[in-house]
């Protein structure tokens, strides 16, 4: 492991504060040293009060911060003299610890200090790095841990046994360290749970992080643990992929996002020995509140191991438990014996810690497996970090969810105008999105974690399956699908109609939309509350001439719903229609062509773009919530259903 620090980019950083800004950042640039939210930074400096007075103050991380992106503000400034005052007390209750440091904050806006500010207040020196290295974790997560972290070490690094976070943690460092040396000292390494090094200047705090991974990185290659790992083909059977998330759902109670993990490495885990090596529990105790404690493992009969493993969780809870409340029993994490992983969230990005956080495990474990055999921790010792309040307090945060989460929708003519507007809204309301799209550009409009572009030519069935199949594995299953692709066709009376102008219509107006449904269709039974929704157009109940290749395509897509709506229906899949008329905000309206129409019918463009009974302008964005409507709860009861979306049209009503 290399040093990032930059002596001409650090020289832009004047204060304490920025300094410990810059390497926080260093540390949290290296997923194998913190992951998500891992891992704690503190800087001991001074501050003026109201009065004038000096306090000696600590800045230490913020909950609720990540160490890749924190800013000056996620760091919580607390008096030093209370910590100090409080690493003294015999006990100290964990709500006490947390109201005790908010009251000795300095700015009571700032967020809650890390629970290991005691800790970092009770080391002498300004600059504190707390990690959660995979190297160091490794070698204490082996059978004789603590005899290799010696032999590697030396007596240079204080060697502290497990034990929870927070003040009990605090505390057993305060007793430790009462006749230690701290100048004697490059560092503490904690079993089970990471790596803390000091110095009184930032460059050599970090760095000596830096060099103690360093020497456990070259400890566990000199013991031959390291990892070679070959790719391997992976077959993969969709439908079981949403029948699994659909049963986990069922158990979560909500509807859930399940990312494949195909990865070489993923693949490689799930053909060792996995009731052995994957059932004794996290790298580190605060994985748990993300992974559980150990996976399910899904064979050919996936219903029944997931029965077993709700089974086991319960033991494990009744086995543990003094007064706590169980928690969702279902696994958050399962290997595939077929091959790869799975993770589960309540979204994409739940889902997606968790497959980041099994990556690390899994090669940790696999290394650990050639220095002596992986141990983790006891099941107790998990569980009461599972259980414990601060952690419970984590998760809670997030408040309530947005109406789609966990929901995965595929949203056809995505890139731009209405589709563009759907996919966006249905993402803003929690849902991961497959945008799909002829025009290659939706793969850079849509290409975060929740939302993937896909260029899709709907016209080609090869092409649909291949966009389902990301959606799968991407996101576990598929719960709505907006058919929404279309195209204008040039007006042309039936007496002068061209073949072509004719065939394109009904090849992407019509058939296009069929053969979605016909690939979507065997998810959308395996999904949670499914619906399809088909942006058809006003065109259908209010035809007009020259517009028979459109209007026609558009009938029959219509009617395509009616019967998709009569043979879904047992399987929960609602299917309705929306007709869209004169949305003007799209690319196809430019300001010549609006201006264009407006003139032929004499009027201004503003008469032309309310040109209905209420007088109203639609935009995408208002057919998107009409959309959101039918594929949520406002239709749950309604299906086969046309709504028109056009304020209103004295030729409909
Ligand atoms: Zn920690």
């Amino acid at each position: 492991m290399k040093s990032l620090y930059n002596d001409k980019e650090a020289k832009e950083f004047k204060t304490d504060l920025d300094l410990r800004v810059y390497t926080s950042r260093l540390l949290g640039r290296d997923s194998s040293l913190v992951l998500h939210g891992g891992g704690n930074t503190s800087v001991k400096s001074s501050a003026t009060n109201l009065f004038g007075e000096t306090e000696d103050i600590l800045l230490v991380k913020g909950s609720g911060w990540d160490l890749a992106t924190i800013e000056g503000e996620g760091f919580a400034p607390v008096k030093m003299d209370m910590l100090l005052k409080m690493a003294e007390l015999k006990e100290l209750s964990d709500e006490d610890m947390v109201k005790n440091q908010r009251l000795a904050m300095t700015n009571p806006s700032a967020p809650n200090p890390s629970v290991e500010a005691i800790l970092h207040a009770i080391i002498p020196f300004k600059f504190v790095d707390h990690t959660h290295t995979d190297a160091v974790v490794t070698i204490t997560n082996t059978e004789g841990g603590e005899d290799k972290i010696k032999e590697l070490y030396g007596d240079k690094v204080l060697i502290i046994p497990y034990i929870m976070p927070g003040f009990v943690l605090a505390k057993l460092i305060y007793d430790m360290t009462r006749d230690v040396d701290w100048n004697e000292l490059e560092g503490m390494v904690l079993m089970n749970h990471g790596l803390f090094t000091f110095n009184d200047d930032a460059k050599k705090s970090y760095e000596k992080t830096i060099e103690l991974v360093d020497k456990a990185e070259g400890y566990l290659a000199d013991k031959g643990a390291s990892l070679h790992v070959q790719s391997e083909e992976l077959h993969v059977d969709l439908l079981e992929l949403a029948s699994i998330r659909k049963e986990i759902s069922n158990i979560k109670g909500h509807a859930t996002i399940s990312i494949l993990n195909d990865s070489d490495k993923a693949v490689h885990f799930s053909k060792q020995d996995i009731q052995k090596i994957s059932q004794q529990g996290p790298l580190t105790p605060d994985h748990v509140i993300r992974t559980k404690r150990v996976p399910a493992i899904l064979g050919a009969n996936f219903e029944s191991d997931l029965n077993s493993y709700v089974k086991s969780y319960k033991q494990y809870f009744e086995d543990n438990k003094k007064d706590e409340t169980l928690l969702n029993p279902a696994p958050n994490f399962a290997i595939l014996e077929s091959g790869g992983t799975l993770s589960f969230g309540k979204n994409a990005k739940e889902a997606n810690i968790i497959k980041d956080i099994n990556e690390h495990t899994f090669e940790a474990i696999l290394k650990a497996e050639k220095l002596g055999g992986y141990k983790a921790l006891s099941a107790a010792n998990i569980f009461e970090v599972e259980y414990w309040s601060l952690e419970q307090a984590k998760l809670k945060k997030s408040g309530s969810s947005p109406e789609f989460n966990g929901k995965v929708a595929v949203v056809t003519g995505a890139a731009s105008g209405i589709g563009l507007a759907i996919a966006k809204m249905l993402n803003a309301r929690g849902a991961a999105v497959v945008a799909l799209d002829i025009n290659p550009e939706v793969t850079s409009i849509f290409n975060k974690a929740d939302m993937i572009g896909v260029k899709c030519d709907l016209t080609c069935s090869a092409d649909i399956q291949e966009a389902v199949a990301i959606a799968v594995k991407s996101f576990g299953g598929i719960d709505i699908v907006v058919s929404n692709a279309g195209i204008f066709t040039p007006s042309e009376n039936l007496d002068s109609l061209s073949e072509s102008n004719w065939e394109k219509s009904m090849d992407i107006n019509l058939t296009s939309h069929q053969k979605l449904i016909k690939e979507t269709a065997p998810f959308l039974k395996l999904g949670v509350e499914s619906a399809i929704v088909m942006v058809a157009s006003k065109n259908f109940p209010a035809p007009g001439k020259g517009a028979a290749a459109y209007s026609v395509a558009k009938a029959g897509q219509t009617q395509l719903a009616r019967i998709a709506a009569l043979e879904l229906g047992e399987y929960g899949v609602r299917v309705n229609t929306l007709h869209p008329h004169a949305v003007f905000d799209t690319s196809l309206w430019t300001d010549e062509v609006l201006a264009n129409r407006a003139r032929a019918y004499g009027m201004s463009v503003d008469e032309y773009k309310t040109n209905n009974v209420l007088k109203t302008e639609i935009k995408s964005t208002n057919v998107a919530d009409l959309v959101c409507a039918m594929a949520g709860s406002a239709f749950a009861k309604t299906t086969g259903s046309q709504v028109a979306i056009d304020g209103g049209s004295d030729r409909i009503i």
